[in-house]
């Protein structure tokens, strides 16, 4: 049986410098209005609905789905604005586009994707640095299950020859450990995001990196898992 590895974009695969949230605050204001401003939310790991209800709650809006659908839109065309104004382009993170190489060409792994991102913007985002989001599958979306667990059965879900245990979760925060373990599956929590490493082991992360770069405890789960 193959390894089933999900990977988090923002903290993970890739840094935007804050283009993101800039681009989510200007669409919130534009399409709910100035009562966005403020508000305080954890948005690692968060998912990108949930960050839009979290805004409009902020702001006392009632929001319906046309609501969230002009906020998804207007926020495709200021992320890739804020992509293209920023001092500091969007990149990978170290050593992330040669482990994927590297991923892609082994026949017991199975390259997955699993994000809060909406898929446009998430998509959009990976192209920027270099990543194809084609060599994903599957890939659970921030749109695909109303939790950040539920996107790890929405991930099983599609690849319905993998267990929970087959399952590796790559990413920089807590939730993404969490969803990992309300879910049975194991958690390589990198140091690349905004939480330490101590923040990541304390969460439960089964393995920490400092970041991708050496590939070695990756490897280690992997063997560890067949
Ligand atoms: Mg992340």
């Amino acid at each position: 049986m193959s390894s089933l590895l999900l990977f988090d974009i923002d903290g993970t695969m890739l840094r935007a410098y804050g283009a993101g949230s800039r681009a989510m605050m200007r669409a919130a204001v534009e399409v709910l209005g100035e009562r966005c401003h403020g508000a305080k939310i954890n948005i690692g790991g968060a998912l990108d609905p949930w960050i839009f209800e979290e805004l409009a709650r902020h702001g006392g809006y009632s929001i319906d789905a046309a609501a969230h659908s002009a906020f998804r839109e207007r926020y495709t065309v200021r992320l890739i604005e804020e992509l293209d104004a920023a001092d500091k382009p969007a990149q990978a993170m170290p050593g992330v586009l040669e482990l994927l190489g590297a991923l892609r060409e082994q026949p017991h792994v199975t390259l997955g994707m699993l994000t809060g991102n909406y898929p446009q913007t998430g998509a959009y985002k990976l192209r920027r640095v270099g990543i194809d989001p084609t060599w994903f599958s599957p890939i659970a979306w921030g749109d695909s299950a109303p939790s950040r667990p539920g996107l790890v059965r929405a991930a099983l879900a599609q690849s319905p020859a993998h267990q929970p245990c087959d399952v590796i979760i790559i990413g920089d925060t807590p939730r993404d450990v969490h969803c990992a373990l309300e879910n049975g599956a194991r958690c390589l929590a990198v140091g690349t995001g905004d939480h330490s490493l101590e923040e990541l082991r304390a969460a439960g992360a089964h393995e920490v990196v400092a970041d991708l770069s050496d590939a070695s405890v990756l490897h280690a789960m992997l063997r560890a898992g067949r």
